[in-house]
């Protein structure tokens, strides 16, 4: 089933002689559970995409159906909603509140929500990411890799439809991001989780399951399943 498909999704910024084509009819799908990257180079279009795909800004042109509905027929208020409850980011930095420990950052999100913490899913995630012995650890206390873990289980802690990721590895040396990406693929499994990661980086990406390549806005049709 496809949980994620996009429809001649185009965004031009800008206006008149300025005008930058950042997204030129992309037509893109994600199957539940699977776990593809986005990779081009810089420019090409990868965190326009990510943030339309999150709803966190509206395309020029073009449909993004998430769940079988159409995203972008939602008002604004409609629109946040949405993406509270259906996406959980993932960012190149980890944006964790330094004052609250590891685990008060995880269910963050969900608190401000208003919802309730599903303790016995929350438990196999963190013990899944290696952060069991880490709870009451403060972000300072943490290497870039465990904290980069901390924000992966925030972001699936309100079981999110899809998870988005943009450079998740971008600060992390290259083992520490090989095993960041290693334990997104676990979880990407374990939790029938689908996950959309952007990356520039060519050796980053080969570790999805599944290419996807962007190159002036456009999706270059090489696929590759890996
Ligand atoms: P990438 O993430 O692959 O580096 P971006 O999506 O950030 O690519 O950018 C794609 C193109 O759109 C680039 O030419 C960039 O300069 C331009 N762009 C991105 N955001 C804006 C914006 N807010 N206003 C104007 N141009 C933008
Ligand atoms: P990334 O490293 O994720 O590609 P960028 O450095 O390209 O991020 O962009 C950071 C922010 O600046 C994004 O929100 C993007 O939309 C915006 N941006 C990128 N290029 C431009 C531009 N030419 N003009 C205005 N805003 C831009």
């Amino acid at each position: 089933m496809m949980i994620l498909e996009t429809s001649d999704l185009s965004k031009v910024y800008g206006n008149g002689e300025s005008e930058v084509r950042a997204l030129d009819g992309v037509n893109f799908s994600v199957e539940n559970g699977e776990f593809v990257a986005v990779v081009g180079t810089s420019g090409s279009g990868k965190s326009t995409l990510l943030h339309i795909l999150g709803g966190l800004d509206r395309p020029t042109s073009g449909k993004v159906t998430v769940d079988g509905k159409d995203i972008f027929s939602l008002g604004d208020e409609e629109l946040t909603i949405f993406r509270r409850r259906k996406i959980g980011f993932v960012f190149q930095a980890y944006n964790l509140v330094p004052v609250l420990s590891v685990y008060e950052n995880i269910v963050l999100p969900i608190q401000l929500d208003g919802g309730t913490v599903d303790k016995q899913y929350m438990q196999q995630v963190i013990k899944s990411l290696g952060l069991k012995e880490k709870l009451y650890s403060f972000p300072n206390q943490l290497s870039g890799g465990q904290q980069q873990r901390v924000a992966i289980a925030r972001a699936l802690a309100s079981k999110p439809s899809i998870i988005l990721a943009d450079e998740p590895t971008g600060n992390l040396d290259s083992s520490t991001s090989q095993d960041v990406l290693g334990l997104m693929k676990i979880m990407s499994r374990r939790f029938a989780q689908t996950i959309v990661m952007i990356t520039h980086n060519e050796e980053i990406a080969q570790l999805a399951e599944r290419i996807v390549r962007i190159e002036d806005g456009r999706i270059v049709k090489r696929e590759e399943s890996l």
